[in-house]
């Protein structure tokens, strides 16, 4: 039975492809690729000549059975995608539960992701937080979101497109008030990296000042809300809680 190896390439910077990534591509009978010429220009710069299977969002369920039946009859398997960590914010979902089914050996080959990357350099509490991904295209559906997510205490980390930058950090001052501090991450690995940290306020004017800075690719890092104070818990709950403590041994 051949194992499934879930493969991390770079995020921009190609120095940042691990030695065991590099390994692992050599020696594979296969990759499974979202986008196989994007993939192959990465694998030339190493060297790799494994041949290449496209397993993108439109057709990764179906190839899904095809390509656990490989594994199956011995054929070993990296799957990556176009930057960073498969399955984050990108495909290989039905594959790797397919292969949880059919009792495959699943075996992760650790390396860049954006949001870690962000993360790490914010400089916000990141013991806990929640990852979104990509927030709704449209805004209304985006507030909807955003407002589910007013009260969160944890930090807050979105993955985000040059076209709705501006928009997206919009509808956060509406939800969220224009004065929760932000870490816009940008052209992480690349030249152009920048890391800013602001207020949503600011971040929003200097991206209207600075048009360069919405180009690229972006990771937006946001402050959790603030705990609330005892002001805002409602008066009965606070009647209730004397009530009952008075009747605690
Ligand atoms: N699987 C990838 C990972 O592990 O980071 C994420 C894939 S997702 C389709 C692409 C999004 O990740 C971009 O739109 C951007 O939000 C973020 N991203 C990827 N590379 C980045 C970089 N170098 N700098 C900032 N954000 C990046």
């Amino acid at each position: 039975q051949g194992i499934l190896y879930i493969v991390a390439t770079p995020i921009g910077n190609l120095q940042d492809c691990s030695m065991r990534a590099i390994q692992i591509l050599k020696q594979v009978d296969l990759i499974a690729a979202e986008d196989t010429r994007h993939s192959r220009r990465l694998l030339d710069q190493f060297g790799i000549t494994t041949p290449l299977y496209a397993l993108h969002e439109h057709n990764e369920y179906h190839h899904s059975q095809t390509l656990t039946s490989r594994l199956l009859s011995g054929t070993s398997i990296a799957l990556i995608s176009d930057a960073g960590t498969p399955l984050i914010s990108d495909p290989g979902y039905y594959l790797v539960a397919a292969c949880h089914q059919a009792g495959i050996v699943v075996s992760p080959i650790p390396g860049a992701s954006a949001l870690i990357s962000a993360l790490s350099a914010a400089g916000m509490p990141a013991d806990r937080f929640v990852f979104e991904g990509f927030l709704a295209a449209k805004s209304g559906a985006r507030c909807k979101q955003l407002e589910a997510l007013r009260q969160e205490s944890r930090t807050l980390v979105f993955y985000e497109t040059p076209h709705r930058i501006v928009d997206s950090v919009a509808d956060m001052i509406a939800i969220f008030g224009a004065a929760r501090e932000v870490v816009m991450a940008r052209e992480l690995t690349k030249v152009y990296e920048t890391i800013h940290r602001s207020s949503l306020g600011e971040l929003f004017q200097w991206l209207q000042q600075d048009t360069q800075q919405q180009k690229g690719e972006f990771v937006l890092v946001i402050a959790g809300a603030p705990p609330q104070s005892n002001e805002e818990i409602p008066a009965e709950a606070v009647r209730i809680f004397h009530l009952l403590r008075e009747e605690l041994p």
